[in-house]
């Protein structure tokens, strides 16, 4: 018996979300008197040692052409593969895109349960396996018992901090037998000029309607490259093509929990709050003192953005410039 994790990498650094995931997995062993093994595809001239430190005590390296910019059919085939060899009981993913696609297929191969989204360590007590996850848009938080052998779960990124505090373990190299033909070609792969990846970042701003139109995201820019920050937005404008669509948060683009989020000219409406209300801490501009998403609020300025984020922008300036 083990517990699977599967794990990405990206700039020869395992993604937050993947150590995420290891730390989960890791304690998941640890509950269930078993050990957790990390399984990291195409990783060339990477470091591996965080999958230890992390809390792996294994990892499964494996280095094959067919599975760069493949389908999810695909890689649920080597995952599948991985799964049957290690006896996993438990497989976990960060909860992303990947998982989205992947998770519920590899489950129906497994005749697991599968809970997305979760958000608390499984209750294990008395032999039971029960997870939390997000339901209602966030509003509530519902308790799914899995009664199958075999469970699949996917972790919300962000729920825990990242803690790397064990030893490398080296890693094995797999050589897969499963079946790589697919269906769908990939003709094109377009990387994000973003250098910090949305999901990924601990801090993001974020800019909505208020802002008028495209030609005002300068001061947007400017306070996130200050800060280190993500840039977001909320549907309507990647809708109209102010903004790229990739930086959409919310119910239908992507859920996003950083450490700071900072929401400028955005209302708040339910749908965007759904993608964003996991974060730490939200500090909301907005020149209406009645737009709902002060109610979200840890921190709010009632005013007009074009006012308030400049001087945002020198305040930043000079506190940094204080700290050189
Ligand atoms: C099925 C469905 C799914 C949806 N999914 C999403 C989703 O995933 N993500 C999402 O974001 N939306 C989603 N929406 C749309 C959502 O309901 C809202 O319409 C949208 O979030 C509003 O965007 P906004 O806040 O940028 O614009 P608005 O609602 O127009 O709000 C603009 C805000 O800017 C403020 N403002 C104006 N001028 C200034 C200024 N100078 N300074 C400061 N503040 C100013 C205003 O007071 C206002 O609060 C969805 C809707 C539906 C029906």
């Amino acid at each position: 018996m083990s517990v699977l994790i599967y794990t990405e990498i990206s700039k020869g650094k395992i993604k937050k979300a993947s150590l995420e995931a290891v730390n989960y997995g890791a304690k998941i062993a640890a509950q269930t008197g078993t050990t957790a093994t990390a399984l990291i595809v195409n990783a060339e001239g990477g470091s591996l040692d965080d999958l230890g430190k992390a809390g792996a005590t294994k990892v499964i390296q494996v280095t094959n052409k067919a599975f760069v910019n493949t389908d999810a059919q695909v890689l649920t085939n080597l995952i599948n593969e991985a799964a049957q060899a290690e006896n996993s009981s438990v497989v976990i993913f960060s909860h992303d895109l990947t998982a989205k696609a992947v998770a519920p297929r590899l489950a129906a191969r497994l005749k697991a349960g599968y809970v997305p989204g979760a958000v608390d360590y499984p209750n294990t007590d008395g032999g039971k396996f029960s997870v939390k996850k997000n339901v209602f848009s966030g509003k509530a938080v519902a308790t799914y018992d899995i009664l199958s052998d075999k469970k699949v779960i996917s972790l919300l990124p962000n729920t825990f901090p990242v803690k790397t505090e064990g030893s490398p373990v080296g890693a094995t190299n797999m050589e897969p037998t499963t079946n790589t033909s697919s269906r769908i070609k990939v003709k094109e792969v377009k990387v994000e000029s973003n250098e910090l990846s949305l999901p990924e970042a601990d801090l993001v701003v974020s800019a909505g309607r208020g802002m008028k139109g495209p030609e005002n995201w300068g001061m947007v820019e400017e306070l996130a490259k200050e800060l280190g920050a993500a840039t977001a937005c909320s549907r309507p404008v990647s809708d109209i093509g102010w903004r790229p669509h990739h930086e959409h948060v919310g119910q239908t683009g992507i859920a996003i929990r950083p450490n700071l989020y900072i929401a400028i000219g955005i209302s708040g409406a339910i749908q965007h709050l759904a993608g964003v209300n996991g974060s730490k801490t939200i500090v909301v501009i907005n020149k209406d003192p009645e737009a709902p998403f002060f109610k979200a609020a840890d921190y709010g300025i009632v005013g007009d953005a074009f006012e308030v984020v400049p001087k945002l922008i020198e305040a930043v300036k000079k506190f940094k410039a204080s700290h050189n």
